[in-house]
């Protein structure tokens, strides 16, 4: 029997209790992981409130990310006692995730645990820190420099948006932090922001061109606020957009694309192949400073993951939370 976290029922009338779960009830996979540090990220608190579709097979352990140590593997790459992370793949959605002792995986999905960072930083940087450096590469593939002018990263306190805009710092960017939280500033201005702009500024319906300001952003709202953001890009800006916080439409028009030679990049980090997620963790261990990665964490106890998903998806949380599973 092991410790997890397991989301039973049917879509929209599911229960999710902290329960002793029957190792046989593990899925398929070729490697076994005693998981020593999970995270609570958007995605998992969703599936856990059960706000959105995003469990696709009841019973389910959530947690989209893990921090461990292999006990058993049938798979070339792994054998017990290797430190690994896994992100994504569609864990804790249609496959049990990372909120338990115990998971069982696809050796295909793991990658070996970054020298440069603890279990427990690894899943302090998690989905949302790995997310945020794809978008910063993404950034770079398009040829912004920090020359090119200011970035803007929404959503700012959140997961995704604190490790931007540290890692957009430590690169020599000009960041405007968009918050909610005017009150966040000076926790802002220590990941290195040089403005904070108040998000209301970016939430109303807007003219589909205004002022050109921003060479470059990393957009986690989506919505109106993703709209006003490509309103707002200097002429052959570029956006990054990865999330939904604000919304699934996109109330935009085709002007900053064909008038100003915007460039819209998706990001996704689920799917993403694995060479761009061992290039990723390599920029992170290179490019994010740990003492910062420090100050945002919030530690989780497994018995309060439940609650503190609601206070997630109520903005009530900064930075990135981690849960500490089995030591
Ligand atoms: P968090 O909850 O940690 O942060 C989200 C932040 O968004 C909040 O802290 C808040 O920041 C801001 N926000 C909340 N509501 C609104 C709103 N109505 N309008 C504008 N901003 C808002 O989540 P994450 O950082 O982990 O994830 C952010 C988004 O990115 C989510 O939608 C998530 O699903 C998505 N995501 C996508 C991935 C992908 O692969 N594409 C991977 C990881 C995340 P503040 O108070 O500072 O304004």
């Amino acid at each position: 029997m092991f410790k997890g976290i397991l989301i039973e029922g049917t879509r929209g009338d599911q229960q999710v209790s902290l329960q002793s779960i029957d190792e046989s009830g593990l899925p398929e996979g070729d490697v076994t992981v005693d998981v020593s540090f999970s995270t609570l990220n958007y995605k998992d608190a969703l599936a856990i409130t059960g706000k959105s579709p995003i469990v696709k097979q009841y019973p389910m352990v959530p947690g989209i990310d893990f921090a461990g140590t292999v006990s058993s593997s049938d798979h070339a790459d792994f054998q017990a006692g290797d430190p690994v992370v896994l992100n994504g793949w569609g864990v804790g959605e249609k496959h049990w995730g990372g909120l338990a002792e115990k998971a069982r995986v696809s050796g295909d999905w793991l990658i070996p645990l970054p020298e440069a960072f603890s279990p427990k930083q690894a899943m302090a940087i998690g989905t949302a820190g790995y997310t945020a450096m794809l978008c910063v590469m993404a950034l770079e593939k398009h040829d912004v420099t920090p020359e090119s002018g200011e970035i803007l990263v929404t959503g700012a306190t959140g997961g995704v948006g604190s490790i931007a805009v540290a890692v957009l710092a430590k690169l020599g960017y000009s960041v405007t932090a968009v918050t909610g939280r005017p009150e966040e500033a000076d926790y802002l201005k220590s990941l290195g922001a040089a403005n904070i702009l108040d998000r209301a500024e970016l939430s109303a319906p807007g003219k589909p061109l205004t002022r050109e300001t921003w060479a470059g952003a990393i957009d986690v709202a989506g919505g109106q606020v993703l709209a006003n953001v490509c309103a707002g890009m200097k002429y052959r800006g570029v956006v990054a957009a990865c999330g939904l916080a604000a919304g699934m439409d996109f109330p935009s028009t085709v002007a900053p694309f064909i008038l100003r030679g915007v460039t819209l990049c998706g990001v996704d980090s689920v799917m993403a192949p694995k060479q761009e997620r061992l290039e990723a963790w390599k920029r992170l261990s290179e490019d994010l400073d740990t003492a910062l990665l420090d100050s945002m964490i919030t530690e989780v106890p497994f018995d309060n993951v439940i609650e503190a998903a609601s206070q997630l998806l109520d903005g009530q949380v900064r930075g990135r939370i981690v849960v500490p599973v089995a030591q």
